[in-house]
């Protein structure tokens, strides 16, 4: 179909910034390849994953199985990016960011993530992102920014104006590619917020570009570090590794926090209080009442199974779920060329939806077509 008709429909007016668009994608045909929503009436998922460190299980439950699931969703193209730029806020070492930044896509793609039904990218290989946060950031007034609870909570140790202007970007990445839904936790609502606002600003003063970013709530799932206490997280240091297995495994789960009251293998235990049951409830079959599960309950209630071993259970499941994941990532792994062309290949395509927004953005606000020489030269 010829563009024209692609991009104005049959009977369509051919407005100035459409006509802009099409010489662009004609000009840029080689350099980028076409790419859109499936069609007109098509959903945007977009997630972001912070750089740092390695991925675990409390990461596996909680995020990375359902981005894998939403790539089976009808008429919804998945955009997930590396948010390279956000970890700069914590200034991490440049060479454990370039591994990080490989390991977490490493990860991703193990776990499922198929480049030909996502775009995997890194943030920094969008400079578009940026262009639009600085052109976005005239909409908010710096007073809100202040306000917020992440910035309020570094505020006093010297909060960097990366932080300050985190949200801004945040806005960026969801509207830069018109994203329609946003899975996001309760710790990051109010940053969808600010982008749903900026949207709303930015349309009510320059005309409709942005749809609205949904959040994507999920069931909150929370899955307990080895400690006992709070949510698995690398800063606390109490997480299991995708990566660990076999006797590794055993040892980091063996002096893991359990049911406080249950001092001797005598005594009976409470497996709703204990840490282990509630891993146990993610990767062992059957339910409380029954199966593998059940026999776990049971066993532990009427002290008929010691928590060695019921740790020894676990461990054996969690081997048995992730040994997929473990085969793919050792393949991963080891073509780290691969991955870095997966990201590449995913930058090309997300700068084609960044680039469709930043002209029509510019255009809306009176800015000159940075991408097209001026008329009448
Ligand atoms: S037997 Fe299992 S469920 Fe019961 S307290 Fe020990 S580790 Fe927890």
């Amino acid at each position: 179909m010829c563009l024209f008709l692609e991009y104005c429909g049959a009977e369509g007016i051919l407005e100035p910034h459409f006509v802009v668009l099409t010489i662009y994608r004609i000009l840029t045909a080689e350099s980028f390849p076409v790419f859109s929503r499936k069609h007109d009436m098509s959903e945007i998922v977009l997630s972001g994953i912070r750089a740092t460190g390695a991925l675990h299980l409390g990461n596996y439950l909680g995020a990375m199985r359902q981005f894998v699931a939403m790539q089976d969703l009808p008429d919804t193209t998945c955009l997930y990016f590396i948010a390279d730029i956000h970890t700069l806020t914590d200034l991490p070492d440049p060479d454990e960011l370039r591994d990080d930044l490989i390991g977490i896509a490493t990860g991703y793609l193990a776990a499922g993530l198929d480049p030909e039904r996502s775009i995997l990218y890194t943030q920094s290989s969008v400079p578009e992102i940026t262009e639009l946060a600085v052109l976005l950031g005239n909409l908010i007034p710096v007073s809100e920014l202040l306000r917020l609870p992440q910035y309020q909570a570094k505020a006093d140790s010297g909060a960097s104006l990366g932080l300050l202007f985190y949200p801004v970007l945040m806005a960026a990445d969801i509207l830069g590619p018109k994203a329609t839904q946003v899975p996001v936790g309760e710790d990051q609502l109010k940053h969808l917020e600010m982008a749903q606002d900026i949207a709303r600003r930015f349309n009510n003063r320059y005309g409709d570009v942005f749809p609205r970013p949904e959040a994507l709530k999920e069931e909150a799932i929370r899955v307990p570090g080895l400690d006992g206490s709070g949510k698995m997280s690398k800063s606390a240091g109490n997480t299991i590794d995708l990566t660990d297995h076999g006797d590794d495994l055993f040892q980091k789960v063996r002096p893991a926090k359990t049911d406080p009251a249950r001092q001797l293998r005598t005594d009976p235990g409470n497996p709703e209080v204990c840490n282990i049951f509630t891993l146990h409830q993610f990767v062992t079959p059957g339910g409380e009442g029954g199966g593998q599960l059940g026999e776990i309950v049971r066993g532990c209630k009427q002290a008929n199974i010691g928590c060695v071993d019921c740790k020894r259970v676990l461990c054996t499941n969690l081997d048995d779920m992730l040994a997929s994941y473990r085969e793919r990532h050792e393949e991963f792994a080891d073509r780290p060329h691969e991955v870095r062309e997966i990201l590449f290949e995913g930058g090309k395509r997300a700068r084609v939806l960044f680039r469709e927004t930043i002209l029509e953005v510019r255009d809306a606000m009176g800015l000159p077509n940075h991408l097209l020489a001026p008329e009448g030269g």
